[in-house]
């Protein structure tokens, strides 16, 4: 694995050195379908989750960072890190001051952990689809019901984020795991991220109080979320790359035939970094800066797939075993290319922008 440059933060402990100790010797049973719990909490106690006082773009900074890390070594990982620092997203830009004083602190320091629902709201913001979860007003709050095809890093005692329908509006909330009415289906038959604790969402009458409510006005309230949403999940591409470029490239010597597809992705790795560098200075304030966002999104979408090639041919018929290095690497690249928004989302979205970003 190419660990890369060591990242630094302010807990004093390097991201790298959780991944080498504590993510690398888990891999394989992580790929099994055995969910990381430690190794979040271990990032969490060396601060890699936390928002601190860094401001919002920079926090969107910090997890691309951190998730990039995570993705040189294990995706399924990378994508538990994704979801959990999207709820601390959720949180630092929600209404709720109790969400903010009681559980901020735990989620930033990975003592609790929370998923995210928000695909079907982000499709729905799209037009794709409709929303899938209905709220009716009810004292201060809501009562909520519906189902959600797949919400990761669930498990009790965790929470996670979602938005659901009033007919007046949308609203946003963050709810406990184990609250009364919700059920957890287990969904554990996936080709690759089978250790995501991934669940199918039941929510049947489920009292929301106040306090859980992330905005009243969702939709306004994603859009301002949205860039970092896209930014952050650079990161899941970009790692893998990086550690298949690395993992490709100590074979060219061997396998001569080999140099064109190491070139190729190390073409597009580059090309991304460059992209990235421009789009993440600052938040995007104008449509050609949001174009070139989701360019960069669609970028790291179609990087996986190049490493995915270049690792199965350098990789041979000993890649093509089941439970192989090349054999993971291609089906967790697949998944960058389906995750909301996935690939044919933003091809339908560059092409209401107009073309190229
Ligand atoms: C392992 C795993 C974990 C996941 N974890 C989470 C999670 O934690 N939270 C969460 O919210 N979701 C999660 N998801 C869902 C994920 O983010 C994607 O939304 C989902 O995989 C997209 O596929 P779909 O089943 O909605 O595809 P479909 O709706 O069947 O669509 C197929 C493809 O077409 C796209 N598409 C659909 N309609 C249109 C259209 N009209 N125009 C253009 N493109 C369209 C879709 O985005 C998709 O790429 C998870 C999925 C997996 C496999």
């Amino acid at each position: 694995m190419n660990v890369g440059t060591p990242l630094r933060w302010a807990a004093g402990e390097d991201v790298a050195g959780v991944v080498v100790r504590e993510l690398l010797p888990r891999v394989d049973q992580i790929a099994a379908g055995e969910y990381p719990e430690t190794v979040l909490h271990a990032l969490g106690t060396a601060g890699a989750l936390a928002a601190g006082d860094l401001d919002p773009w920079a926090y969107e900074r910090k997890r691309l960072a951190v998730i990039r890390a995570v993705a040189r070594c294990c995706l399924a990982t990378a994508f538990l890190v994704w979801c959990h620092t999207a709820a601390v997203v959720y949180v630092r830009t929600g209404a709720s001051p109790w969400l903010r004083s009681e559980l901020l602190p735990a989620l930033e320091q990975g003592a609790v952990l929370a998923g995210t629902g928000l695909s079907n709201p982000v499709k729905a913001a799209a037009g794709l689809e409709r929303i899938r979860l209905r709220a009716t007003p009810a004292g201060d709050g809501f009562r909520i019901s519906g189902t959600l095809a797949a919400v990761s890093n669930l498990g009790p005692g965790h929470w996670f984020g979602v938005v659901a329908e009033t007919g007046a509006g949308r609203v946003a909330a963050l709810l406990p795991a184990d609250a009364p009415g919700v059920e957890l289906v287990p969904r554990d038959r996936f080709v690759a991220l089978n250790g995501t604790a991934t669940y199918a969402v039941r929510l049947v009458d489920v009292a929301v109080p106040a306090r859980w409510v992330l905005a009243r006005d969702a939709d306004a309230w994603l859009a301002r979320i949205r860039p970092g949403f896209l930014l952050s999940q650079v990161g899941l591409g970009l790692g893998l790359a990086d550690d298949v470029a690395a993992h490709v490239g100590r074979r060219v010597g061997r396998r001569p035939g080999l140099a064109w597809w190491a070139a190729r992705l190390e073409r597009a790795r580059r090309r991304l970094e460059t992209a990235l560098a421009g789009v993440a200075a600052a938040p995007p304030a104008t449509e050609a800066e949001w174009r070139r966002l989701v360019h960069l999104r669609r970028a790291a979408g179609r990087l996986a797939f190049h490493a995915a090639e270049a690792v199965a041919v350098a990789d041979g018929s000993a890649g093509y075993q089941s439970g192989s290095y090349a054999s993971r690497r291609a089906r967790e690249a697949w998944f960058v290319a389906i995750l909301t928004p996935s690939l044919t989302q933003l091809e339908v979205e560059r092409g209401r922008q107009g073309g190229r970003g």
